[in-house]
């Protein structure tokens, strides 16, 4: 769950999105275009050999008008911040710039490993070109070629080689981690302080494998709680923590490292685009997940306005029907105190076991109400389930034929799986597989 974070930073047009897309490679995000701008994607998990990781292309955040000094600066400043090991891109075709010293300057100040690259270097003959680059101070140049794929394999082994050393930070077993996740303004922070406001806080601490993020621990009934840090959170006051793509960036993050996610809706603006995109992500991330409308107290009510809230969150977010929605206010303090038991419960159906022959009742008890489909004279049959793992739960279906599980099937056995065990909150996924 902790995978270290790699962030590439470089002027312009030294290649970092060519670089970026070549490393996650044809991974399916749902990420992509996360603030509707052209840059497809700027943040995503990837792998390289053993290791997992999650890359931050730095040159998509959208600094604005800033001057261009001024935006490679506050790039490379987020870097530092987001990031383990920081990638910094240069040009070999153009050779050490001002720009990319600028560049230099800000990341000596940075304890983090630094692995420079050279891009650009498309064949063998150009390697000569990287022994201008040791002058920036960052030991061997790695010769990459984003547009050919060249040189990868080495610089990926040089990142792994600096990643922090693992069970620095030890995820214990019985706190739950969750995070509040939303646009700016929904309440987030005030939320926060009303829910520790209930409860003695035990102890803050820094998060993770960056230095940046300050997570807050604290039990309430019995139960120990971690409340993972994002941005805008503590308001800070640092430029681009109000950036819109930073701001999603540590919310992805925030989710990554979370086992139960609170999508915050501010009850008197309804839900935006963002927020779909968000609870897409933590979706399939196979995180927890519940909606929180908050400001309920600022909105005029009758009978129906509840139902109609309810309606339009269902409309909206098809794929999360199992998520459980809470009206509060941070403000009144209004129920925010039910949103404990609630993210409790979330944890313990997203990490819940079923034995075996358990399951294989319900799977035949469904099968025999509602038969399986049959395709050309060849029926589906499905031979025994057994879960796989937890966080979220995962099951495998034995089956004669994997082509014959229709999508309309699946989900009538997800349903059943619901309606026995009671997942709600949780996402849970079926795997057909061939009986061997
Ligand atoms: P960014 O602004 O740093 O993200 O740079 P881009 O990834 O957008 O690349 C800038 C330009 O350099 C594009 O026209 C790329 O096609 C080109 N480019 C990227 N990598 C290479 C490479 O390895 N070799 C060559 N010749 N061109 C490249
Ligand atoms: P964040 O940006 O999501 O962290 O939002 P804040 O917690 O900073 O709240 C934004 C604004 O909404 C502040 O002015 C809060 O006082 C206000 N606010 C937060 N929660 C409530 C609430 O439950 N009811 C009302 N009426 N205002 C709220």
């Amino acid at each position: 769950m902790n995978k270290p974070t790699v962030a590439i930073v470089g002027r312009p047009n030294v290649g970092k999105s060519t670089i970026f897309n070549r490393i996650v490679g044809e991974r399916i995000s749902i990420v992509e275009d996360v603030a509707g701008v052209t840059r497809d994607r700027i943040y995503s998990s990837a792998d390289w050999l053993a290791h997992e990781f999650n890359l931050i292309d730095t040159g998509g955040i959208d600094i604005g008008d800033e001057p261009f000094l001024e935006q490679i600066r506050l790039q490379a400043e987020i870097a530092i911040n987001e990031a383990d090991v920081i990638i910094f891109l240069t040009n070999g075709r153009e050779g050490v710039t001002d720009a990319d010293e600028q560049v230099a300057k800000i990341l000596y100040k940075t304890k983090k490993p630094v692995v420079l690259a050279v891009n650009k270097v498309d064949n063998p003959d150009m390697r000569d070109m990287i022994y201008d680059f040791y002058s920036l101070g960052f030991g061997d140049p790695y010769p990459v070629s984003g547009s050919h794929g060249l040189g990868l394999g080495d610089l990926l082994d040089a990142v792994a080689e600096s990643f922090p050393e693992p069970g620095e930070d030890p995820i214990e077993d019985d706190v739950i981690r969750f995070s509040l996740i939303g646009r700016p303004n929904v309440g987030k922070s005030s939320l926060v302080n009303a829910l520790l406001g209930e409860e003695r806080v035990i102890v803050s601490d820094v998060a993770g494998t960056t230095t940046d993020a300050v997570d807050t621990s604290y039990e309430y009934e019995g139960q120990k709680y971690k409340i993972i840090d994002t941005a805008g959170m503590r308001k800070k006051g640092k430029v681009y923590e109000n950036m819109e793509k930073y701001s999603v960036l540590r919310a992805l993050k925030a989710i990554d490292r979370s086992d139960v996610v609170l999508i915050v809706i501010n009850g008197e603006e309804g839900i935006r685009e963002q927020d779909k995109r968000i609870a897409g992500y933590a979706e399939d991330a196979g995180k927890g997940v519940m909606f929180v409308v908050n400001k309920w107290d600022a909105i005029e009510k009758d009978d129906k306005t509840m139902n109609k809230f309810n309606e339009d969150i269902r409309k909206n977010f098809l794929f999360l029907d199992y998520a459980p929605i809470a009206y509060v206010s941070a403000k009144t303090k209004q129920r925010v105190t039910t949103l404990f038991d609630q993210i409790k419960v979330i944890s313990e159906n997203h990490s819940m076991r079923i034995q075996s022959s358990i399951l294989n009742e319900v799977i035949e008890d469904a099968v025999a109400r509602n038969p399986a489909p049959s395709d050309k004279g060849r029926r589906l049959r499905i031979y025994y389930v057994t879960q796989v793992a937890v966080k979220p739960p995962v099951f495998i279906v034995f089956v004669n034929e994997p082509e014959l599980m229709h999508f309309s099937y699946e989900r009538f056995l997800q349903n059943r799986l619901r309606e026995s065990f009671g997942f709600e909150g949780t996402p849970i996924r079926l795997i057909t597989r061939p009986r061997s």
